[in-house]
């Protein structure tokens, strides 16, 4: 049994039943007196707030506790639901009204500090330390989704931050763009964190502004919050699976702004990514083949949702497209799923230059082929804008070893490649770069990619899969049970970095964290680069 750091006699509102209310580290435990049935227990991890309010002549208090807090219950048939509950309590046991007053605020101080993720000791209960009111900058898209990001905002967001006492400047963005010159010229001093109701599109801009400042090494350290607005909301998804352990729940705006008001932080990897767009960063993805065609092509469907991806890959396993290119990597030897798909025999060591099964060539023939292709590489000019990336000549030795690993240092990305590099040539129907635990709503696509992580996983079917197989893939991907069909035309492949070259003319989409890139070779790594975001069980404290 917990420690009780304050005990007290309360009524419950609106019925007057006498309550003793006991508070600790843990919980708040409120028993009937009237009754002798199992006390309501309310977990502290479950509370955002805790305001004082005055009552009135129909009360039957004249100061009341009112608790805001938003557990996760089990729904009749299946999966959980994050629902709001409050829990009003009267204070009527001192003589005078400025005492009572001053008990409900001694219990809200109490429980503020400890629900903002501190633990009380007995000695601070007649001394509780005051926690400061955060502020928030919030960038809305009016584009994102269904159009529908200022009204999440003002219909849930803005009444559960009023409950936690949060403040925010609402900033809603005007063009494509305008997310990342708001986060290169914001004043970040003047806040706790930006919080984005809106999809990955905009996340990814937010970030590149904030890698794009003088004081970027700084600035990436700003905690982000997402509220998922867009139709595609991995980052939301997996930040809502790195704290619970479940997928999102029925409600997912209550799921993700919980996760901002409680307030942790966590670590999100950035990938560096070169591509004939330029060079950027990246959270999320690389896509080319079916998933990026899926995201581009069902733009035109923006109006219904999240569903226009369902749609979307009804219509592309029907015209069933084949990509011809070269995807090399570094494999991350050390991950510790390189194992489990390495026994599936689809993670080879050695390099392979075909998947076609009907392949005959040896070893040695494919690296010759491989390290010739490489020298007559043709000369793709790369439109490099210039960001905080440190280039190997760098005088600073620290700030290039953060940017940018070892083996990409010197890499552009028509450089042939050195020996640690391992390649596959073929044709594909989708490839993908994955560094986060969810794509979407309902695509639980790596289970074992951490947000923090160093890991890029790279999932490709092979043209050589069926359609019905396909389909059988996409019907898993909600569970991420896909990962159980990996068998000889599917790949799993754990790497540090990749280089993906299409072979065949214009096919189809690139896209990167959703947003569509420039058809062309695009070459990423993995950075030490982290980003903070916001969650509720962080992996680090915010200072
Ligand atoms: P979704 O998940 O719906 O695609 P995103 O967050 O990815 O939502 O945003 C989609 C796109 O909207 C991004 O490319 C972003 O740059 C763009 N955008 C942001 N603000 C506006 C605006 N006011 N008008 C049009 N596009 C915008
Ligand atoms: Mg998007």
């Amino acid at each position: 049994m917990d420690k009780v750091l304050l005990s007290g006699d309360f009524l419950l509102y609106p019925k007057k039943v006498p309550l003793q209310v006991l508070l600790t580290n843990k919980n708040l435990t409120i028993k009937n007196k009237l009754t002798k049935g199992a006390p309501e227990v309310i977990s502290l991890a479950d509370v955002i707030g805790c305001h004082v309010l005055q009552g009135n002549k129909t009360t039957s208090a004249q100061w009341y506790l009112c608790i805001f807090f938003y557990p996760l219950k089990k729904k009749v048939f299946k999966g959980y639901s994050r629902c709001r509950s409050t829990k009003s309590l009267g204070i009527a046991c001192c003589d005078s009204d400025s005492e009572n007053k001053s008990l409900a605020e001694k219990w809200k101080k109490a429980i503020k500090f400890i629900t903002a993720g501190n633990n009380m000791t007995e000695d601070q209960t007649d001394c509780i330390p005051e926690i400061e009111q955060r502020h928030f900058v919030v960038y809305i898209n009016p584009f994102s989704g269904r159009g529908k990001a200022m009204q999440i905002y003002k219909d849930h967001v803005k009444h559960v931050f009023c409950e936690a006492e949060i403040k925010s400047t609402v900033v809603k963005t005007e063009y494509a763009g305008h997310a990342c010159k708001l986060a290169k010229e914001i004043e970040l001093g003047k806040y706790d964190g930006i919080i984005i109701v809106s999809g990955d599109g905009l996340v990814h801009e937010v970030i590149n502004g904030l890698m794009d400042r003088v004081d970027w090494e700084q600035a990436i350290k700003t905690p982000l919050g997402i509220v998922p607005g867009g139709s595609g909301n991995a980052l939301a998804a997996s930040i809502v699976y790195a704290s619970t352990g479940r997928s999102w729940s029925e409600n997912p705006i209550y799921d993700s702004v919980f996760e901002i008001v409680k307030f942790s932080t966590r670590d999100l990897s950035l990938v560096y990514t070169k591509s004939e767009k330029g060079n950027f960063y990246s959270f999320l993805n690389f896509a080319w083949g079916f998933i990026a065609d899926v995201d581009i092509e069902s733009e035109k469907y923006r109006a219904i949702g999240d569903v226009r991806f369902t749609l979307g890959c009804l219509v592309r396993t029907f015209n069933l497209r084949k990509y011809q290119g070269t995807l090399s990597y570094i494999p991350d030897h050390d991950s510790h799923i390189w194992k489990i798909f390495e026994k599936k025999h689809v993670c080879k060591h050695k390099v392979v230059a075909s998947l076609q099964e009907s392949s005959e060539e040896d070893e040695s023939q494919l690296e010759t082929r491989h390290r010739e292709k490489n020298e007559k590489h043709v000369d793709t000019t790369v439109n490099a804008r210039s960001l905080p990336m440190v280039e190997a000549d760098s005088a600073n030795p620290t700030t290039s070893d953060l940017s940018c690993p070892p083996y990409l240092q010197h890499e552009q990305i028509t450089n042939s490649l050195s020996n640690d590099w391992q390649y596959l040539e073929g044709e594909f129907v989708w490839v993908s770069a994955i560094y986060l635990s969810h794509l979407g709503k309902d695509m639980f696509m790596m289970p074992h990619a951490k947000c923090g992580g160093d890991t890029i996983y790279l999932y490709c079917l092979k043209s050589t899969v069926s359609r019905a197989r396909l389909l059988q893939v996409l019907l898993s991907i909600k569970d991420g049970n896909h990962l159980e069909l990996v068998e000889q035309d599917t790949l799993v492949i754990p790497c540090k970095a990749f280089r993906l070259e299409p072979l065949s003319k214009h096919t189809g989409y690139m896209a990167v964290d959703g947003e569509l890139i420039p058809y062309g070779p695009v070459q990423a790594s993995v950075t030490a680069i982290k980003a903070k975001v916001i969650c509720s069980v962080g992996n680090d404290s915010v200072v």
